[in-house]
């Protein structure tokens, strides 16, 4: 499915939808450049799932989980990231196994770990379609 956004609020309508029909133990993987929008994105799946504290990309730690949503939501951004093992440190795979969302931002850096069954999301800009165009694409891969 491809989507086409023209402001955040487009962008955290989309996620929002998503969040709407998660499932328990789904694993969502975005990827994207820096301020593509992935965590606007994570933003509205947050929301759909009923999380009304304020989610904002984890910065001193790998993972920050919300438990008050209709699924728990485990939101990973593995940006800084340095060595794989690290990923086992913060217990990904107790994550990935678990009843919640699992939500990975710059999933690209740790494909080698990631599940086969995961729904992918990619989020492009185009510069020619304006500063404020997105293209979300997401796959069910299985
Ligand atoms: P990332 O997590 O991918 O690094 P963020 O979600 O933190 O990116 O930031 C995206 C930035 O791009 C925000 O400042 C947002 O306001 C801006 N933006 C502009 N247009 C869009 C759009 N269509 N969708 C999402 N974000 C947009
Ligand atoms: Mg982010």
């Amino acid at each position: 499915m491809i989507l086409e956004t023209n402001s955040p609020q487009e962008t955290f309508s989309a996620g929002r939808q998503l969040g709407e029909k998660a499932f328990p133990g789904q694993v969502i993987t975005l990827t994207g450049d820096l301020g593509v929008g992935k965590t606007v994105f994570t933003q509205g799946l947050a929301k759909g799932l009923g999380i009304e504290e304020p989610v904002n990309s984890p910065t001193f730690t790998i993972v920050q989980v919300y438990d008050e949503g209709s699924l728990p939501l485990y939101h990973f951004d593995v940006y800084r990231i340095g060595d794989i093992e690290e990923m086992d440190e913060v217990g990904f795979e107790e994550y990935v196994m678990g009843d919640g969302v699992s939500l990975i931002e710059w999933a690209n850096l740790i494909e080698e770990i990631l599940p086969e069954n995961r729904t992918e999301v990619i989020i492009e800009k185009d510069l020619e379609k304006g500063f404020d165009y997105r293209k979300i694409i997401i796959n069910e891969m299985k």
